[in-house]
């Protein structure tokens, strides 16, 4: 089977990653793909977020899989017009994107599915918004309806800052994203995700992480993209778990198809959980990252064997044989992150660390330059390892991340605390 990814995150290196331990993997593609892709599979670059461009290379290049990463391609349509060609792929189509690219949309879903999530209004002008939140009182969270890299939900402990929030969002800051706001009741509890494929009708949990957003030591300092994962996720119990797929999935699966808007692809199901009881805070169409590092580290060659059921939509006959084992990543980043860092620092030490299936670094935002890998980006290394529970596989994560040689980069000392 000849496989195309797109994407050039450490998600996309640990997918391509697992993708070869399956022996059903002939070719493997990565596009734009990364240094560290570079070591196992062949890069391509183009631009992956144009379905003719993309359409074309899989052509010319026989491929017979295609399995989208980042969100940016799914919300393009890409595989709406590689399925028309007639490829088989993986990644929801550019209405079913909507779960992530519209959270009016998720919540609009979620009431017609009765699925637990938090009371909220939706509002396309300022003085509304502000009279909804005055009347709920705070806490509030108030979020710019579009996709806005993250930075477009302000969790307000005030009035006066939900209110803030609001003006920045009307204030044509987040251009589109902004235009519509949902404003949501505050969800107590812990947070975990929750990993699900599904193929239109039939669905296939994959697991479930924690990550860690804050920059710093003890969950401190401002957010990130993600300073590190574990999975599994101990609050996520088989009892949530279930509960989660019966009030939360199977519903929102059932209702997307009923809209003549099937999901198929992997469902990120972000949750709130307390008292037992789980809610949605958001629905992801794509694999998180790093969460994508420590599942694709426990699933290993089955991940190819899942993705490839749910693009056939043969996920009823699909199971996982999950060993009773933990996997976590720490992410290394470029000092400064999240706010400005310097590109092209030299990293040094990545040769003495030997890969296997139990420990492997995967690259975020690497480049090779005469030999050498540089930093190109803020999140630059996912140090990934194994154990049979979550302190052997963290203490490896730990020192192998001793043996880099990274004097400008920086990690968390302190990734899975909360499970530990
Ligand atoms: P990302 O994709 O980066 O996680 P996003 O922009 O899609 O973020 P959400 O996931 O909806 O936004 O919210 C970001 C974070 O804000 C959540 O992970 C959660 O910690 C917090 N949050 C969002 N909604 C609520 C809520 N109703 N109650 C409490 N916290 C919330």
């Amino acid at each position: 089977m000849n496989i195309l990814i797109l994407g050039s995150g450490g998600r996309e290196h640990a997918l391509a990653w697992a993708v070869l331990q399956n022996p059903k993997c002939d070719r493997l593609i990565v596009a734009p793909g990364n240094a560290g892709i570079a070591e196992i599979a062949d890069c391509a670059t183009f631009d992956i977020n144009d379905g003719a461009t993309v359409c074309a290379f899989a052509e010319e290049e026989a491929i017979d899989f295609i399995i989208i990463g980042p969100e940016a391609p799914l919300a393009a349509g890409v595989s709406d017009d590689l399925r028309a060609a007639g490829f088989l792929v993986f990644g929801p189509s550019k209405a079913a994107a909507q779960l992530e690219a519209s959270k009016n949309f998720t919540k609009s879903v979620c009431d017609a599915a009765n699925a637990p999530t938090a009371d909220y209004g939706h509002f396309t002008d300022a003085a509304a918004a502000k009279a909804y939140i005055a009347e709920q009182g705070a806490p509030i969270v108030v979020k710019a309806d579009g996709l806005a890299a993250g930075k477009g939900v302000i969790v307000a402990m005030t009035l006066a800052e939900a209110d803030a929030a609001v003006d920045d969002m009307f204030s044509g800051e987040f251009g589109v994203a902004g235009a519509e706001v949902v404003i949501e009741e505050f969800m107590e509890g812990e947070e975990a995700s929750f990993f699900v494929l599904c193929d239109g009708t039939d669905i296939l949990p994959i697991g479930t992480a924690q990550d860690h957003k804050r920059v710093g030591d003890g969950d401190t300092g401002p957010n990130t993209g993600g300073m590190g994962a574990y999975s599994p996720a101990p609050v996520l119990n088989d009892d949530i778990a279930t509960k989660a797929i019966e009030q939360i999935v199977k519903p929102t699966v059932a209702e997307m198809a009923r809209r003549g808007t099937p999901y198929q692809g992997v469902l990120y199901v972000g949750l709130m959980i307390k008292d037992g009881q789980p809610r949605l805070v958001e629905y992801n169409v794509r694999f998180g990252d790093p969460e994508c590092q420590v599942l694709m580290m426990r699933l290993g060659a089955q991940a190819l064997d899942a993705l490839q059921a749910c693009a056939e939509e043969r996920l009823a006959n699909m199971r996982i044989h999950w060993a009773d084992d933990h996997a976590i990543t720490v992410v290394m980043a470029a000092d400064g992150y999240p706010g400005s860092y310097e590109k092209g620092s030299v990293i040094k030490g990545l040769d003495n660390i030997t890969a296997s299936s139990s420990q492997m670094v995967f690259h975020a935002g690497t480049t090779e330059v005469s030999g050498a890998i540089t930093a190109t980006g803020g999140r630059v290394l996912n140090v990934t390892a194994r154990g049979p529970d979550l302190q052997t596989a963290r203490d490896r994560a730990y020192a192998l991340c001793t043996d880099i040689d990274w004097p400008d980069g920086f990690y968390r000392s302190d990734i899975g605390w909360r499970a530990l």
